[in-house]
């Protein structure tokens, strides 16, 4: 008896909320007439932003290739003439990509970043390769302000390495040889 009180109840609660929603507004959203805005951190298309003053923020450090779970990003460095390290050739293979963010939490420049872009459809898979080229903007990107060669890799008033008081000389590895 008990059972049979149980099993109606759930049908009668199951009826009661179809019932109640037959009175409610339908939410509907025309898609792609409408685009529902996306919150800034919402994880889509991936771009390489340049600094305040115009220049490529990727210094080629690896650490966003090293992060990827699913192993899609891959470049090669180079130096510039006066030192300035900067990715030859960067590519992401979208096709792979799962838009976790870990690469733009590991990128210490700023220079990788997702955008909000969600829409890049394509029949043939090997169009979802894209190059350096096809990533680089002209723009900073969320990050307006930073610039990675203002705080790192620059000369201080300190000194060279292990000038600073109390600072070590740096290890001379061939020292280490046998
Ligand atoms: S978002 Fe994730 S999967 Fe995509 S390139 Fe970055 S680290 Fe790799
Ligand atoms: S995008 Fe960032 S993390 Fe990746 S290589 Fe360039 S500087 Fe390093």
């Amino acid at each position: 008896m008990e059972s049979v009180r149980e099993a109606i109840k759930a049908l009668v609660s199951g009826f009661a909320t179809t019932f109640i929603h037959l009175f409610r507004k339908p939410i509907t959203e025309q898609y792609p007439e409408y685009k529902r805005p996306l919150p800034d951190r919402a994880r889509g298309r991936i771009i390489l932003t340049r600094d305040p003053d115009g220049e490529e923020r990727c210094v080629a450090c690896c650490l966003c290739s090293a992060v990827c779970p699913v192993n899609c990003i891959s470049m090669e460095g180079a130096e510039r003439p006066d030192g300035r390290r900067y990715a030859s050739w960067f590519r992401i293979n979208f096709a792979r990509c799962i838009y976790c963010g870990f690469c733009e939490e590991a990128c210490p420049t700023s220079a990788i970043q997702l955008t909000t872009e969600f829409e890049f459809l394509k029949k043939d898979i090997l169009s979802f390769v894209y190059e350096k080229e096809d990533l680089l903007v002209d723009h900073q990107g969320k990050d307006k302000e930073y610039n990675f060669y203002r705080y790192s890799g620059v000369l201080s008033s300190y000194g060279d390495k292990g000038e600073h008081i109390g600072e070590r000389k740096p290890v001379d590895v061939k020292s280490n040889m046998p």
